[in-house]
Order: C-alpha cells, then structure tokens, then sequence
C-alpha cells in the first residue's frame, strides 16, 4: 500500500462537513466504493477502519457527523442537527431528509478519487435511492453492499458490553477487548464511556428500527447484482479476511 494511501484516511472533511480533502491517490490503484451493511454492533464500524487499512478508501459513517455535532455548542448546531441529536439519543433512525441534507453537504467526499465506505448510510430505501441518484449525478458506481449478519443474542451482548474512549473514540468491549485499566483508554488515557443508544432501552427501540427501515435495503441490492453477505462470527481479522476474499481484486493482491 502507498504512503499516499495511508495517509489518505483523513475524515475530518466528510465529519465537519467542509469542502472535501482533495487527495487523489499517487499512483493508480483500484478504488473501492462500498456500502457497509448491518445491524447495530454487528462490527462494521471495527471492519470499516480495517478495510479503510486495506483498501485505502475513506470511511464515512453518517454516525459520527452526528456524534461529532453534539460536541458542539448550541449555537453552533442547526435546528435539522438538534432534532437529529435528539431522534439519535433516542435510539431512533434520523429523518431522511435531515440524513440526505447532511449527505448531500459532503457530495465531494462521495467523489473523492480515494473511493469510500459508507457506514450507516444509506439506512432505508429511500436514502437508497437518494444515494443512487446522487452517485448517478457523477458517473460514479458503486463496486459492491457487504451485508454483515450475527445471530441476535451475540448483538446484544456486543452492544451491552461495548465502551468508546471519550477522548479518541477508540473502541473496547469490557468482556472481549477490555482495556489495561477498567474504564480508561489505552491509547490516550481518556475516560471510556457507554454511547448513549448502547443502553438497554434504546439498543430494543435501534433493534426494531433495524428491522423495521434497513433490513429491505438488502433486497434493494441484491436486486442490483451488489449484494455480498459476510458471516460476523469471530474476531474482527477473520471477519475482514472473509470480506476481503469476497472482493475479487483484493483477494489476489
Ligand atoms: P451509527 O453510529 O451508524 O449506529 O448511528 C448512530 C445513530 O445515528 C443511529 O442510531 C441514528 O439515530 C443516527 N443515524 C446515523 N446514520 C443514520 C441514517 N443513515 N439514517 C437515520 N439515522 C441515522
């Protein structure tokens, strides 16, 4: 991999929401444009920094523009982003067009040279849709959907135990990758915290959410050829060993 490409995973244009990083890969590589699919705690935002590793695309999760607006002063959020801020506290899905808006301000990191990986968009149909017609708009295609699956007990259990580092947003879970220190942050020494729509009450209401809005997203792309399912047992370097395999380019490489 290129020390262009390493570097290349820089989000702070698509979570602020400014005008694009500009980068285009050195030398010509093969650009992936993904969507990452799952339920809540199925592991995709783990797998999206490894195949960002891998593949040099650059992970956009529509989760953290909202996480990110939130630690940011009143004056500062929007009407639109503090009702999205309060559906997501909830453990409910934000509207499509707050979601679409939000999408549409950061169209440039869609266009990036680099590629992406969606995570956590699109969620319903209709943001499918959307998402098709805006990528339509650039000519651009996207290459393929991995659709995460785990049995529903092993969700839970994943979403109960998982802690997020305050600080860095480093990722642990206190059973399966607790950190040296109960409560601390390995990498930076910041507080580990429970995300809100971790807690009991609201994983049920994303829970139902899930399938109620993003389960007939699967249809939508198997309809289109785009399709690939990953099995999500074991740990996170198998599960992007299997995701890998399945993108033919990648495997041989
Ligand atoms: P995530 O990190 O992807 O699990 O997203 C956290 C929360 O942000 C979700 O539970 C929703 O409240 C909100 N959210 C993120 N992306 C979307 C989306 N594409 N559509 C609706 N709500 C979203």
């Amino acid at each position: 991999m290129s020390d262009t490409l390493q570097d290349k995973p820089d989000r702070a244009a698509w979570i602020k929401g400014a005008a694009g990083c500009n980068i285009e890969p050195a030398i010509p590589v093969r650009v992936w444009r993904l969507v990452l699919l799952g339920a809540p705690g199925v592991g995709k935002g783990t797998q999206a920094q490894l195949l960002t590793q891998a593949l040099g695309a650059c992970h956009l999760s529509t989760g953290d523009v909202f996480r990110n607006a939130k630690t940011c002063g009143p004056r500062e959020q929007s009407p639109p982003m503090r009702a999205a801020m309060e559906s997501m506290s909830k453990g409910q899905l934000v509207s499509d067009d707050t979601v679409l808006g939000i999408v549409r301000e950061r169209v440039k990191c869609l266009a990036c040279g680099c590629g992406f990986l969606l995570d956590g968009f699109p969620r319903t149909v209709a943001q499918a849709e959307a998402l098709a017609k805006v990528l339509d708009e650039k000519s651009i295609a996207l290459d393929a959907v991995l659709d995460y699956q785990l049995p529903i007990d092993e969700i839970v259990s994943r979403l109960g135990g998982r802690r997020t580092c305050a600080g860095c947003k480093a990722v642990y879970h206190i059973i399966s990758r607790p950190p040296a220190l109960s409560g601390v942050c390995d990498v930076c020494g910041h507080e580990l915290v429970q995300r809100e729509d971790d807690r009991p009450q609201s994983i049920r209401v994303r829970m139902e959410a899930y399938h109620r809005s993003t389960l007939p997203l699967t249809e939508f792309y198997r309809a289109r050829g785009l399709l690939l399912t990953i099995d999500a047992h074991g740990s996170a370097e198998q599960v992007l060993v299997r995701a890998l395999k399945q993108l033919p380019a990648v495997a041989t490489a």
